[in-house]
Order: C-alpha cells, then structure tokens, then sequence
C-alpha cells in the first residue's frame, strides 16, 4: 500500500533551494500543511532567480539582491528551515535519510529532489577560467568584467538562449561579440531551420559575429585574467577573446544520487505526479518527469522557469494527496528569453517533423507568431515581441486545440 497523504508530524526534507524548492514549500503551506519543512541547498545563498544572471545581473541594472526570491521575512512567513551551503552527498530511500557534505544525517518522512541543473563544461588547460552562467557568483563576476568600463573582446561558446542572452547584454555595453555555434542554426533543433534561422540573424542586427557549424577544436590561454583565452576552431580560425563565455547546456545534478536505487536516466525519473517512490518526489530542472501532452505520455526534463514553479505546485499537491489520489501534473511548458531588446517565448514544446506556419507578422515587421502542428493538434507557439497573442492562446493551448482553433482565439 501507498504512503497516503501527509499529515501535520510528518517532514518534508527539500534537497536543493532554488525556485522549484522553494515552490514546493510554498505549496505546501498554501494547502495548509503546518508540519516541519526544512530546505537544504549547496549554494550559500537563500533561493534567488536564475533568468535575471544574464540579463539585469550581467549588464549591472540590478543589484544580486534583487534577484533573491526568499529573503529571511518571507523565510519566517512560510515557516521553513532553511539551511544554506550543504551539499547533499547521498540519498538513503529506505531509510528515508539524506547525507549531507558537513556529516549531517537527515531524516524525513517525504524528501523533495529539487538539485537543478549545473553548466556543462568544455575541457580546458589550467590556469584559464571560462564564465558560465549558472550561479550568482557567475553573473556577478559577467558583470564585473562586462560593467569595467573597457571594451573587450567577448567570445562565446554556444547560441543557445542563454549565449544569446550574453551576447546581447555584452554588444548593449558596447564589447566586441562572437558567438560561436556547432549547429549549421543557431537553436534549430529547438525552434525548426525557419524560425531558429531568424532568432541567429538577431545577432548580426546588432553587430554581433555569428559562426555557425563551428567546432571548437582546443581552448589554451588567452591575454587578460581571469577570463581571458584562445579559442582554436577546427576551421583553422583562430579567435582571442579577453573574456571567454561557454553555454554549451546544463546537466542535472544527480551525481549524489547514484547508488540510491532510485531511477536515474537523464534527471531523476518520477511519475506524472512526480513521485519517484511513494515518499520522494523530484521537481524542476534535475525531472524528468511523464508529461501528459496531445494524448500521449513522454518522460520529459525541461529547463523552464515556469514548469519549475509548476512542478513546485504538483508535488506540494501530490505531497498532501497522497501518491494514490494525486492528480497528474498539467504542464504547458512557457519560456520566455529578452534578448537584443525582444522578447521571444514559447507555448508548449515542438518536437522534429512538427510542421510550422508563422501565421501573424513577419522576420521584417521584427514581430512575429508561430504555430507548430502535429497531426491535427497543435504542439507550440512560438512569438517575438507578440505577447499578447501568445498569451490568448495559452487556454486553449492547456486543452489541446487545432490549429483552426487557435486561428480563431487569435483573430484570424
Ligand atoms: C542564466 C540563466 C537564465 C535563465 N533564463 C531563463 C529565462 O529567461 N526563461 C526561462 O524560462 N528559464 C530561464 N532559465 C532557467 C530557469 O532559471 C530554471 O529552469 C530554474 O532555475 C530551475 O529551477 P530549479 O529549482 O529546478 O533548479 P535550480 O534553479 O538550479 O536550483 C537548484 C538548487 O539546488 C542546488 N543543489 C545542486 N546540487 C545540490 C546538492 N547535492 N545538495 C544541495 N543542493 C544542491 C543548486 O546549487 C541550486 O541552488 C535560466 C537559467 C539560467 C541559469
């Protein structure tokens, strides 16, 4: 039999404070539950947002404070403990405990894994220090080095949203930008040839070099500390960069998890109500979790904002149902990316062979609508600068529409 609902004597122990966490607790004590809540994280700071690292953070508009999401009021209002720089080291689900870096052992009745994601790295000689942009320290020191009042040389590994993010802010302060790309389009696996095509011609409008279908053969020392380097392409091209930044992807942390028995392929594998057993439960960046999307179900990590608040919101509700009564998580993946002075965003989540129509504006007008379609569903909306658009359809996104039906919540 199933481990049922929660009950006030029981503890809850989230592993990792960041924004999926710290929405579980919130959960949590929004549908009332007045037990224990204690939240570990690595990270010696209280939960912050990620998206503003390389944005307001990288270009020095805002102050770390601002981008912090529990300070210690709202710590106190949610009751929960909070204790910052521990790393878990091991996970015990039988005897529900977590193992911590400082030797404390810690027992709970439900444990929530909410380690997120860690930059992927590229390997490197000593002495030279590529940026990534994960953590507080790392948009901290982009400002740093962006905000110093000399133009630089800035070259970036990757055209991701997060590389594009970079670039933007960087050539905003008046650096000299490269990006460099492995995909012949920058984001075409994600966003299709068409529309990943015209997100990489963002990069030339303000001056930034984009190489695409490029190989980073070596990477050996550069001038200028502490970013600086020489990146060897397998062109033959060679590029000197006094700050070198890499956004070549994410891993999930579950490193401390092997050897716990639970399911790890990929992020830790849950259910469509996140359980990974009856007790514990994963959520945001570091799940991979079985998304109910157009009539099938697909084991599926995403690494949004949104779907890690959400995924805060399921397991506070899987906690307090019980895995038996517990709903599955209704997910329509939204992200968002403010780069070159637009917004893209997306609505659920393509997938190769889609098909994909822009059904209002144009690459010209510099706005724009898709919509991507599989069989008779629609699967994705894709937008620059038109949210509003984008957001009619979320409602009938969250049902499943047709594309005629989409067509007519738009207007068209
Ligand atoms: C620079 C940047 C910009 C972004 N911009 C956008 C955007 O514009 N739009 C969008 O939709 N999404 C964006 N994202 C993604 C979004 O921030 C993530 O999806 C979100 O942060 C995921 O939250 P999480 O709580 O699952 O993981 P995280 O935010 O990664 O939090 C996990 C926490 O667990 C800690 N941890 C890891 N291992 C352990 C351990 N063993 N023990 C204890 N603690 C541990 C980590 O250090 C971290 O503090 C951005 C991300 C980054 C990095």
């Amino acid at each position: 039999m199933s481990a049922g609902p929660i009950t006030e004597n029981d503890h809850v122990l989230i592993v990792g404070a960041g924004l999926a966490g710290l929405r579980t607790a919130q959960g949590l004590r929004d549908g009332g539950f007045t037990g224990c809540i204690t939240m570990v994280g690595d990270e010696p700071h209280p939960p912050y947002d990620r998206p503003p690292l390389s944005k307001q953070i990288a270009t020095g508009k805002w102050p770390a404070e601002r981008a912090v999401l529990m300070g210690e009021e709202r710590r106190a209002e949610l009751n929960v403990e909070l204790i910052c720089g521990d790393a878990a080291t091991a996970l015990d689900p039988e005897a529900m405990t977590v193992t911590f870096a400082s030797g404390a052992v810690r027992a709970a009745d439900r444990i929530v894994i909410a380690t997120g994601t860690s930059a992927r790295h590229l390997p490197v000689p000593e002495g030279v220090h590529p940026l990534s942009v994960r953590t507080m320290e790392d948009g901290m020191a982009l400002a740093g080095v962006l905000t110093g009042g000399t133009p630089l040389r800035v070259v970036i590994i990757g055209a991701g949203f997060i590389g594009a993010e970079v670039a933007s802010a960087a050539a905003d302060l008046g650096h000299v930008v490269t990006v460099i790309e492995a995909q012949e389009i920058p984001l075409g696996t994600i966003l299709g040839p068409e529309l990943g095509a015209i997100c990489g011609h963002l990069h030339a409008k303000k001056g930034v070099a984009l190489t695409t279908g490029a190989t980073v053969e070596r990477i050996t020392e550069g001038p200028g500390a502490p970013y600086g380097a020489t990146v060897h392409l397998a062109s033959g091209e060679v590029l000197t960069a006094d700050l070198l930044v890499v956004g070549i992807g994410v891993v999930p942390n579950t490193t401390w998890l092997e050897g716990s028995g639970l399911q790890l392929d990929n992020g830790v594998v849950v259910d469509d109500r996140l359980f990974a057993t009856d007790t514990i439960l994963a959520v945001g960046d570091v799940a991979r979790f079985a998304w109910h999307a157009l009539g099938t179900v697909t084991p599926t990590r995403i690494e949004h904002w949104q779907v890690a608040a959400d995924h805060g919101a399921t397991a506070a509700h899987s906690l307090l149902a019980g895995r038996e009564k517990a709903q599955p998580a209704a997910i329509l993946p939204y992200f968002w990316s403010d780069q070159y002075g637009v917004k893209l965003q997306m609505l659920g989540r393509p997938a190769p062979g889609d098909t994909v129509e822009i059904v209002l504006g144009s690459e010209e007008d510099g706005s724009l609508l898709a919509l991507y379609t599989r069989g008779n569903l629609v699967s994705a909306a894709f937008a620059i600068s038109k949210p509003r658009q984008l957001m009619q359809l979320r409602a009938a996104m969250v049902a499943g529409c047709t594309k005629a039906e989409a067509l007519a919540v738009l207007g068209l």
